[in-house]
């Protein structure tokens, strides 16, 4: 039997519980009330004749995901449950908790040679390959590799991580579902990923990461407008990470703060994925004194805000929200936590 979790960032985490079975079958069946119907699946382990297809129930494909593009094998039949306390859909990423939380389950049943960063583009293969969805690597690093009490800095181009401290007893961060999920086409953020794909294109370079403002801003003339404002948040945005990191690892919040801030006006004008509720959980938030900086996290058009404040404001500001705030929003006070691991038998 074994246990394995991917905590977030956060202190919320999934938990897959299972046992190797010896007839080629594979039982999967998840608690979370968000995932569609039925909440049982059962297929054969994959061979390299026979390999997993995505299907229906959508989540499953998560989990088919991660067991097809496994870097180790032959993986056995097994019985499997998942629970988790991530909100499904929120912006925290619940879907590479999953697929990070089958992966460690996986190497308890048939090891693989133990490369963090490998597990992650894993993961991630099985994010694209499988969910459909072409999505960057930070979740599926960040549930890998995240270490208590410090945030992570990604290299989405070297793939290097950094921990950065974020231990100071006198910091919390509140996270706040908005609970609001806007229905949209489900095309949003590959478009997004196509305008700054031709943005590159436009500058002559690879990928945006290789692009400065000034490179930008030199051939202004050669973008569409959606395309250079999509740009824009983008190159600024990697400006603003690099700071960001400088201003942690100097203790100055007030600038991490003010970045943050920035951070969500650059993701509401210029790549358009807000939504009004997530700018007024913002606003309402950086009312507080003692509240740094606040932004929308996630892919955006609905789910959770991220604010950093001082821990002694963390009620009253949850309070202000509440008041103020026109949704029903939910709230969750953490500290930075450890990444996936195994628990004690
Ligand atoms: P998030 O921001 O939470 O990652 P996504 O839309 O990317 O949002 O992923 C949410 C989807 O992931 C759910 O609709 C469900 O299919 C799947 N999922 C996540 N966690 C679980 C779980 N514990 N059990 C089953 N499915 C899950």
């Amino acid at each position: 039997m074994y246990s394995c979790v991917s905590l977030q960032a956060l202190p919320l985490i999934t938990v897959t519980v299972g046992s190797p079975r010896d007839d080629g079958k594979i039982c999967i069946v998840t608690t979370a009330q968000g995932a569609d119907e039925p909440h049982k699946v059962e297929f054969e382990t994959p061979s390299v004749d026979r390999p997993l297809t995505p299907g229906t129930p959508k989540w499953a494909n998560y989990v088919k995901g991660v067991i097809q593009h496994y870097r180790a094998g032959p993986i056995p039949g097994f019985n499997a449950v998942i629970a988790t306390s991530v909100p499904l859909g929120g912006g925290l990423s619940s879907s590479a908790s999953l697929e990070v939380a089958s992966y460690t389950f996986m190497q308890q049943l048939c090891q693989d040679d133990g490369d963090l960063v490998q597990k992650a583009l894993a993961c991630q293969k099985a994010e694209h390959t499988f969910a459909g969805v072409p999505c960057g690597i930070m979740d599926q690093f960040i549930s890998v590799m995240g270490r208590e009490g410090h945030a992570l800095l990604i290299d989405c181009r070297s793939l290097e991580v950094k921990p950065l401290p974020l231990k100071d007893p006198k910091l919390s961060v509140l996270i706040t579902n908005s609970n609001v999920r806007h229905e949209l086409t489900g095309s949003e953020y590959p478009t997004r990923r196509k305008q700054c794909e031709e943005a590159a294109k436009a500058l002559g370079k690879l990928t945006l990461r290789d692009a400065s403002m000034e490179d930008l801003e030199a051939k202004k003339e050669n973008l569409s407008e959606v395309c250079y404002r999509r740009a824009r948040h983008v190159i600024s945005e990697i400006e603003r990470t690099t700071k960001a990191a400088e201003a942690l690892e100097n203790g100055n919040y007030q600038l991490f703060g003010k970045l943050m801030v920035e951070s969500h006006n650059s993701l509401r004008d210029d790549y358009e994925v807000s939504c009004p509720e997530l700018d007024e959980l913002v606003s309402i938030a950086v009312e507080i004194p003692g509240v740094y900086g606040s932004r929308m996290t996630g892919g955006g058009f609905g789910g959770c805000t991220v604010t950093l404040l001082e821990t002694s404001v963390a009620e009253r500001t949850k309070q202000h929200i509440q008041e103020k705030f026109r949704g029903s929003p939910t709230f969750y006070i953490t500290k930075p936590s450890a990444g996936s691991g195994v628990l004690p038998k």
